[in-house]
């Protein structure tokens, strides 16, 4: 009986920019819908904190890894010497090592397709982004790619283990293993071990470059798409263009020991900051993610139609998607579709 057990707790980082205001859009929607959820809000600290080297607490890092869950706001890293970025600071302290990118057409909202449905899962700890660069000579620089059987594995089983859990029936591994023989090589070898113990999902292997050109003539023929590092950094974002951009697009990111951070794909926006004009559709479909998570699916399908239904109406929509309405608006909009 919901009403009497107790809520769930949950890491909230506003974060900087239109980052608060967005983040009180998803508070005021899941009230509404009454999810047993409560916040344990953190904000990013004024000062270095030694045992995070960055302006994230420890404090804020220890909440998520007692939670398990939590939803993050963009953070815009302050510029200076001495500090790690606050995303790389998450990725490596919480050992993010899957992003996962729902990409959906938003039913209403016009864009060139309207059947887009699938799914991103980006390997987010070696590849390209290891940072291991350095001069071999002036003039001559080299930048090493890492691939790992072990990051490989653990981000191919999650690939399948999403698919068969939310009912989808293709992973498609994305790489260059034609060029890139031992690196992506392995990458795919890795995924063909894990397809093995999933019959029930197809497998296919789908070259980059030609993974490109079949998106954007007909995205409809993909459904899991995983592959390393810089191809799904890129992938992705290509793939949110299909469904109408940075205000829509929801991520979650999981780390070991099953923890999942969702957030928006977009930054900060510090042009329309504190104005009331962004949009939290991307945030509150961040927080869907996070309720699905948690398997509250009920809560999280309540309020994705309701962000969805709100959308579709065309009455309340902020700016970037062609409307006037403010965020405060827009949720309320949301609120009373609940
Ligand atoms: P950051 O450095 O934090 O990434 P940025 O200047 O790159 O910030 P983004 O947040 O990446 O800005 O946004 C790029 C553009 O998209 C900006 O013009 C911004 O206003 C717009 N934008 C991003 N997110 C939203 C949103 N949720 N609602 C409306 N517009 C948005
Ligand atoms: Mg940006």
């Amino acid at each position: 009986f919901s009403s009497v057990s107790t809520p769930i707790r949950a890491t909230l980082f506003p974060g900087d920019g239109i980052g608060p205001e967005i983040a009180d859009s998803v508070k005021q929607v899941f009230s509404a819908a009454e999810v047993p959820i409560e916040w344990e809000e953190h904000y990013v600290g004024d000062t270095i904190d030694p045992r995070t080297q960055s302006f994230l607490t420890w404090e804020s890092l220890e909440s998520v890894r007692r939670n398990g869950v939590g939803l993050k706001g963009p953070m815009a890293t302050p510029i200076g010497k001495g500090h790690r970025s606050l995303n790389l600071t998450l990725r490596k302290e919480l050992n993010l090592y899957a992003n996962v990118r729902p990409c959906y057409s938003l039913p209403g909202y016009k864009t060139r397709y309207d059947n887009v449905d699938l799914i991103t899962i980006r390997e987010n700890t070696e590849g390209e982004y290891s940072g291991l660069e350095h001069q071999v000579v002036r003039g001559v620089v080299e930048s090493l790619k890492i691939i790992t059987r072990q990051a490989s594995l653990r981000v191919a089983e999650y690939a399948f283990h999403y698919a068969k859990t939310h009912g989808r029936e293709r992973v498609s591994a994305i790489h260059k293993a034609n060029i890139m023989q031992k690196t992506d090589g392995l990458f795919l070898k890795c995924c063909r071990e894990v397809a093995e113990k999933y019959p029930e999902i197809t497998y296919e292997e789908v070259v980059i470059d030609n993974c490109c050109m079949m998106l954007v003539k007909n995205p409809a023929l993909f459904d899991v798409l995983v592959m390393p590092n810089l191809y799904g950094d890129i992938i992705s974002d290509l793939c949110a263009g299909l469904v109408g951009g940075l205000g829509l697009t929801p991520s979650c990111n999981i780390g070991e020991g099953g923890i999942a951070l969702a957030e928006a794909v977009h930054g900060s926006a510090p042009d329309i900051a504190g104005k009331n004009l962004a949009n939290p559709t991307a945030l509150l479909l961040s927080a869907v993610t996070m309720l699905r998570h948690l398997e509250l699916n009920d809560k999280a399908e309540q309020i994705q139609n309701a962000i969805l239904n709100t959308v579709a109406e065309g009455k309340y929509r902020t700016a970037d998607l062609g409307g006037s309405s403010s965020t405060s608006d827009f949720t309320k909009a949301i609120c009373d579709h609940l």
